[in-house]
């Protein structure tokens, strides 16, 4: 088979099969056709990949910050070096055009490595004086083994957003991807090792939900960081409760994008265009309801529509394609779903709505107009490229029906009024919010939700708080006084 990996599981610096774990098809979504079998790891597997990482740890910890980032950083230069052959395999694993994995997956994982690299040898405590010559200082240690879970949508940029800063802390890690997706997680942690990093830092397994749930709930594992769907986080973040660890939930969205009739229309269709359809509507923090001011809404209807005709929907190897197949058969037909949903309640279907007939699990783009709050479109994720665009008429009323969601992952404005821009996002309860572009998330900046999009941040300096922990040093330098 084209992608076979040499064996399921990375552990301990090197693959590692067995068999009798659950076989996992790796199907391209371009053509349905399977490129490589895997097999879910078994509780031995399990086992294993948890002593390994809890074996390097303390060596790894120990290392100075300077020594861990030189690795990360070697590990980001390698991953750009061999940028096309990752993104190539990232287009078999999920469907994604060429011409998007060669500059948002490899490159972004990339990018979070030599950024937490680069950060690790500043990793310190404080020193805090009290007065009276008694001080405290702090100690920032890892937290010691970290368990990674990933989404099917952006796998070689998950596996690194949540490595590179548990390792820049001195963690180590045994990262889950998602069974839809488990070809690239193990190209990072062979280059991991390739950079430098000791045996056992950086460990892959595979799995079905339950290699996840057995991994949340080992008491060797001290903090969970996870990217998926509201309710899997429910289920991880109640696990992890139980033993008291750390955790991040990076979870789904339904994010608002606001169009005031003041907006530059040209940059707001981008913006829809980037925050709907891009890795074919597969993005956590897609403005998928689109408010249009009234008075701009056929306008803004109608540029949508003519750009959307000029996509070129087709092999996603050829670099000229810049629309793809969904991940698998079972996602599009979800995306189909919400299509049927939506005209049955009403809403006018403006643009797609289609299956493209042949192997691969292809839909055309899709927007549906007069979309209103109460409709399925506009309140459940749907995770495919189905926009809804809904119409408003003041900046109060639109605020409110913008943050009435059980969501709060992203929320965009367009407007050229720039009061209004920095009124409107102080307003959204959201936790990524753009004014002018949307579904921007460069490393240097915190990324993630509020409400039932989350808990904690990924990327930034944010991110090494949720991958180490305060010890507190009281000194004394008088004496003890004591009451008898
Ligand atoms: P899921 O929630 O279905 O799965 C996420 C991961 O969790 C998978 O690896 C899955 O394994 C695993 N898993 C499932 N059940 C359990 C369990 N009980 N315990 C531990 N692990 C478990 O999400 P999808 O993979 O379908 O991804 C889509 C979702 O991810 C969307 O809701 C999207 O919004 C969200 N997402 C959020 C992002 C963010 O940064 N906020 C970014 C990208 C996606 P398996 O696949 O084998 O079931």
């Amino acid at each position: 088979m084209k992608f076979q990996p040499k064996a399921s599981h990375f552990i301990n610096g090197e693959y590692v099969e067995d068999t009798s774990g659950a076989p996992i098809d790796v199907i391209y979504p371009a053509t349905g056709e399977v490129i490589a079998r895997l097999h879910s790891a078994t509780p031995a597997i399990v086992d294993q990949a948890l002593n390994s990482a809890k074996a390097a740890q303390a060596e790894w910890a120990a290392m100075s910050g300077t020594e861990r980032g030189r690795v990360l950083r070697r590990a980001a230069d390698i991953m750009r070096e061999r940028n096309r052959e990752l993104s190539i395999i990232e287009t078999h694993d999920t469907g994604k055009p060429l011409q998007e994995t060669l500059v948002a997956d490899a490159t972004s994982g990339a990018d979070a490595l030599e950024y937490f690299g680069g950060m690790a040898a500043s990793l310190t405590g404080e020193h805090i004086p009290l007065g009276g010559g008694d001080f405290v200082y702090t100690i920032r240690e890892a937290l010691g083994v970290c368990v990674g879970i990933g989404a099917w949508n952006y796998p070689t940029q998950i596996a690194c957003w949540k490595g590179a800063p548990a390792l820049a802390c001195g963690n180590t890690m045994v990262f889950k991807p998602s069974e839809t997706t488990p070809l690239s997680a193990l190209q990072v942690a062979e280059i991991l090792i390739e950079a430098g990093a000791p045996k056992g830092v950086y460990n892959v397994i595979q799995g079905y939900g339950d290699v996840g749930a057995s991994l949340v709930t080992d008491a060797r594992v001290a903090k969970v960081s996870l990217t998926g769907s509201v309710p899997t986080g429910r289920k991880v973040y109640a696990a992890a409760a139980d033993g008291m660890k750390h955790v991040t939930m990076e979870l789904g969205g339904k994010s608002p994008m606001i169009v005031f009739a003041d907006a530059d229309i040209e940059n707001a269709v981008s913006g829809a265009i980037l925050g709907n359809f891009y890795s074919s509507g597969q993005v956590c923090s897609n403005g998928t309801r689109v408010f249009v001011q009234k008075g701009i809404k056929e306008a803004f209807l109608k540029r949508l529509s003519e750009r959307l005709a000029t996509a070129k929907i087709g092999d996603p190897l050829d670099e000229e394609v810049n629309f793809g197949p969904m991940v698998s058969e079972n996602q599009m037909n979800i995306a189909l779903g919400y299509v049927e949903k939506g005209k049955s309640e009403g809403a006018r279907l403006v643009y797609g709505g289609e299956r493209i007939e042949g192997d691969g699990f292809y839909m055309q783009p899709t927007v549906f107009a007069d979309v209103t709050d109460d409709m399925a479109i506009a309140r459940e994720e749907i995770f495919g490229p189905v926009m809804s665009v809904l119409d408003f008429e003041t900046e109060e009323e639109v605020l409110a029906r913008a943050n009435d969601t059980e969501f709060g992952l992203a929320a965009g404005v367009f407007t050229n009024d720039v009061t209004r821009a920095h009124r409107i996002v102080a307003g959204f309860e959201a936790g990524t919010c753009y004014i002018n572009t949307y579904n921007l998330a460069p490393v240097e900046a915190p990324f993630g939700g509020s409400k039932m999009s989350g808990v904690g941040r990924e990327n930034s300096k944010l991110a090494i708080n949720h991958f180490s922990e305060m010890k507190t040093v009281y000194v004394s330098m008088n004496d003890v006084e004591a009451p008898y």
